[in-house]
């Protein structure tokens, strides 16, 4: 009908931070999305928003993946941005029993995932005329942190990820970038934010002296799916407060 959005995206890892904060602002916006999450519960805090529409899955699904483009263009008609931002943390140490298991569930989501957002988002973005897809992936994929190295290589996979796939889209007209936000404050975080001591130690090393806002990662995501960064492609926009400058 004539009152639905123009403009549609699938957001992934949407029941909470960034990928919250990135649903409501395109909503705002008067884009209709698709909100993808595992966390079924927390997709509850949409209901009643007529632009948004949700979807309980994984990510390292193949199954999920398509059934959010399929529900995009069954509810809105058409798909013009892909928001690949789902991603756990959880290394373990090298030599813990555990950690290639852990390792393996973090690469199956923060990298895999995105995998097949890509694959799967870029026949409607085609259909559409072309689109723009945003990876999240992290200055944690530019730099290193210690006891950090499965969620370094699976982000520092992603931007190379996002430049490969920038080259096999663009004669498609399908833009992909990568967002690396800098320490946020979402439930990643929340361990950091309990402990008032620690925040201030960690935030006056950020140039900025804080962290980031969810809203303000949303706001760098609407940037590079909107018109306005219609010449950007195969690139990481950093949004850390000046952390990797530092
Ligand atoms: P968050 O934990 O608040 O949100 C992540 C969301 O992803 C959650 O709702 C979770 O349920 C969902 N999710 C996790 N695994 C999933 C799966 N397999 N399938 C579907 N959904 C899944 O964390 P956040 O900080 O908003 O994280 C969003 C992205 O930002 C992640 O990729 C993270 O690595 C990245 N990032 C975060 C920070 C930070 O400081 N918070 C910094 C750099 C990058």
């Amino acid at each position: 009908g004539s009152s639905e959005p123009s403009r549609a995206v699938v957001v992934t890892g949407a029941a909470s931070g960034i990928g919250r904060a990135t649903v409501e602002l395109f909503a705002q916006r008067g884009t209709g999305v698709v909100a993808v999450d595992h966390d079924e519960a927390g997709l509850k805090a949409f209901a009643g928003d007529e632009r948004i529409v949700t979807l309980a899955g994984d990510v390292s699904s193949e199954d999920a993946n398509r059934a959010a483009v399929a529900l995009a263009l069954e509810r809105f008609g058409r798909l013009d941005g892909a928001v690949l931002n789902a991603g756990i943390g959880g290394t373990l140490p090298l030599e813990h029993p555990g950690a290639l298991e852990a390792a393996e569930r973090i690469l199956s989501v923060n990298l895999r995932g995105p995998i097949l957002g890509i694959r799967t988002a870029a026949p409607a973005l085609r259909a559409s005329g072309g689109g723009s897809i945003v990876v999240t992936a992290s200055v944690a994929g530019i730099r290193a942190d210690p006891g950090n190295w499965a969620y370094n290589a699976s982000k520092g996979a992603l931007l190379n990820l996002v430049r490969a796939a920038s080259l096999d889209y663009a004669v498609q007209g399908i833009r992909v970038n990568a967002l690396a936000p800098g320490l946020t404050r979402t439930r990643i975080t929340a361990g950091v934010h309990e402990n008032p001591a620690l925040l201030s130690l960690i935030a006056r090393n950020i140039p900025l002296q804080r962290f980031a806002e969810p809203r303000e990662q949303a706001e760098a995501v609407w940037f590079l799916i909107s018109p306005a960064a219609s010449y950007i492609t195969g690139t990481a926009l950093v949004v850390d407060g000046g952390l990797d400058a530092s």
